[in-house]
């Protein structure tokens, strides 16, 4: 903390600011090389871009900008309610789902009560949490990297307030059944909000996915949060939302900003909505590039974790060490020390040609450092 008058509450001025990756113009200008030689598998994003539909629609758009926006982001809302089938008042649309993430604890948290989450999961939990002057209580997870949901049961107690659970989880890449989800939310006791972050939803397989909207509706304490930042490749749009009863729903929109959505937003995910094409073609990348890199590590021996999400999560030795090597070649990943993963590194799935390149600098880093054979 800086030295300042003002006294901020303990619980915000122990909280450590979100460590966000730089732009890409600044890393490329410190690396010296040109913005677009940088291969940026560092973050999730969509090596395809985004759907050339919405860059028309929102070109248009971007010359009259002086009216506020629909503060409701109601025709959105209306477009996700039809593409899930249920009424409007069961959607709500956020600033990323980030936001979603703050408006849940702040609808459910004060100081005293606790948010519940497994280890290894999305650093944003912990933060809105503390914001909240909550307590953020993390479970260890299974040996195999996974949410130990009954450990997170037996976590619970008289002050639990939120559960925070991923599926697919940032940054392990592993999945819960339907199963075991129902399970456990039929032992959940119902004053405790269940936020469901599925931001990466999209990337599991038809079969595999969980009808999270049935969830919802046999549920009454659970919110499930999407976001057009990963699939849809809007990240920069900042757009996601959430899926709950519009008892919940209720709460979480007198937390939220009216206006919290920009008129370009609204119609690039409106406009995204329609592009199946580019979805398609998004996830049928990810499905062949994903088996690709997969593959490759199972033959340099490299443990590497669930294939469910738009990343591979591989175990390269030094995590920091071979990302800070890779980003001298022009290649970003995310090293997992702040997840208390130091040997590994998580690695976007790329395009064919990304992938080949950061698969050869690997392969060359990895040799140097004696890891291969
Ligand atoms: C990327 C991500 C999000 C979504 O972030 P946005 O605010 O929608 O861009 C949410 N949860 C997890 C676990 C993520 O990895």
């Amino acid at each position: 903390m800086k030295d300042t008058s003002l006294s901020a509450p303990s619980w915000i001025t122990s909280l450590a600011k979100y460590k966000a990756s730089k732009p890409i113009e600044e890393v490329a200008a410190e690396l010296g090389f040109k913005p677009e030689e940088i291969v940026m598998l560092g973050v999730n994003e969509n090596p395809l871009g985004m759907s050339e539909k919405v860059r028309d629609k929102i070109a248009k758009a971007a010359l009259s900008l002086n009216r506020y926006p629909d503060a409701d982001a109601c025709y959105l809302q209306k477009a996700l309610a039809t593409k899930y089938k249920v009424p409007q008042d069961w959607v709500v649309v956020t600033s990323g789902s980030s936001e979603l993430l703050g408006l849940a604890a702040q609808s459910m948290l004060s100081e005293g009560k606790n948010a519940i989450f497994p280890q290894y999961s999305f650093s944003l939990y912990p933060m809105v949490t503390q914001l909240c002057g909550a307590t953020a209580k993390e479970v260890p997870a299974t040996e195999d990297f996974n949410a130990d949901l009954d450990a997170m049961l037996d976590a619970i107690d008289e002050n639990t307030r939120l559960i925070f659970l991923t599926n697919p989880n940032n940054p392990t890449g592993t999945f819960l059944s339907e199963k075991q989800i129902v399970d456990f939310l039929e032992k959940v006791p119902p004053e405790v909000m269940v936020l469901f972050d599925e931001a990466y939803a999209e990337f599991l397989e038809d079969d595999l996915r969980p009808d999270t909207v049935e969830i919802v509706k046999r549920f009454p304490n659970v919110l499930t949060a999407r976001t057009f930042s990963k699939a849809y490749g809007l990240a920069g749009c900042r757009v996601g939302y959430g899926i709950s009863r519009p008892e919940v729903l209720d709460i979480i929109n007198r937390v939220r900003h009216p206006f919290n959505l920009n008129d370009l937003s609204q119609l690039a995910a409106m406009t995204a909505l329609e592009d199946q094409e580019f979805l398609q073609k998004t996830l049928d990348n990810n499905q062949k590039q994903r088996s690709l890199l997969a593959e490759r590590f199972s033959q340099w021996g490299l443990p590497y974790m669930g294939l469910h999400a738009n990343f591979v999560t591989v175990k390269v030795g030094d995590g920091k060490d071979v990302a800070e090597r890779l980003k001298k070649k022009g290649i970003m990943v995310r090293d997992l020390n702040s997840y208390s993963l130091p040997d590994w590194i998580r690695v976007t799935v790329g395009t064919e040609e990304q992938n080949k390149k950061f698969l050869s600098e690997l392969k060359n880093i990895l040799e140097e450092r004696g890891a291969l054979n």
